[in-house]
């Protein structure tokens, strides 16, 4: 038996229309948006705040540019563990080919090292390293993982900084992580993202795991 309700084809017929109209005002919108971002540069990326996911987004972010073959490094300001699952993934690459470089600097976290003036130096040759790549136009991708934290502890003067990343080659781009952010780097950012901390498993008493946390 076929539905004789006629009512109800009425119905999904003025349904149809009314979703065309709202999805063509929303496509005149988009469009002139996407008409009005006409500038090509690289961006500025900052990840930061108390919850999990700005270190990984950074490296998920890098397989995407190492995808279209561009060159990447990776400045790891902070020595975490020594052999993260990224880091076990990236290495022979890192180590035999041009396209990435990976540097893991510092000694640990502070409370670990509790050494102001040994995380002093670490922080500056973390900064030398960094600022080469800040000059080489080769390099299209940088990541500086956990370098807001430099600031923070005043192992670094901020201004310096962001000179060199305001006189960086015109399309490159540089993603920045760290759970507090430097007001200086947030004034001349492009896209900042806060990753806020809702529920963390750490709390419930789960501990870090493989392929989770490192
Ligand atoms: P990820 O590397 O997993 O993306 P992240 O870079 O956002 O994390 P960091 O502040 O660098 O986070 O901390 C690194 C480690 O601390 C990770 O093992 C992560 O799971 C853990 N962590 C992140 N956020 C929290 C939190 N809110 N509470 C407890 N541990 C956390
Ligand atoms: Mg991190």
């Amino acid at each position: 038996m076929t539905d004789q309700n006629p009512n109800k084809e009425q119905d999904l017929e003025l349904e149809q229309q009314k979703h065309k109209a709202k999805m063509k005002a929303r496509k005149t919108v988009m469009d002139k948006k996407i008409a009005a971002s006409t500038q090509e540069r690289g961006v500025l990326i900052l990840m930061k705040g108390n919850g999990k996911g700005k270190s990984s987004s950074a490296f998920g972010t890098m397989v995407r540019s190492l995808g279209h073959g561009q060159k990447c490094a990776v400045i790891q300001f902070i020595k975490g563990r020594l052999e993260t699952g990224e880091f076990k993934f990236f290495k022979d690459m890192a180590q035999n080919s041009e396209q990435l470089n990976w540097h893991v600097m510092g000694h640990g976290f502070t409370w670990e090292t509790q050494n102001k003036q040994q995380d002093i130096t670490a922080a500056q040759e973390a900064w030398a390293v960094a600022q080469k790549y800040l000059q080489d136009e080769s390099y299209d991708f940088l990541i500086f993982d956990e370098m807001s934290y430099m600031f923070k502890y005043e192992y670094l003067d901020v201004k310096p900084v962001v000179e060199a990343l305001k006189n960086r080659p015109k399309n490159q781009n540089v993603i920045i992580t760290g759970r507090t952010m430097s007001h200086d780097l947030q004034e001349i950012a492009d896209t900042i993202s806060v990753i806020q901390d809702e529920r963390h498993a750490f709390r419930l008493g789960v501990k870090a795991q493989k392929g989770i946390e490192y």
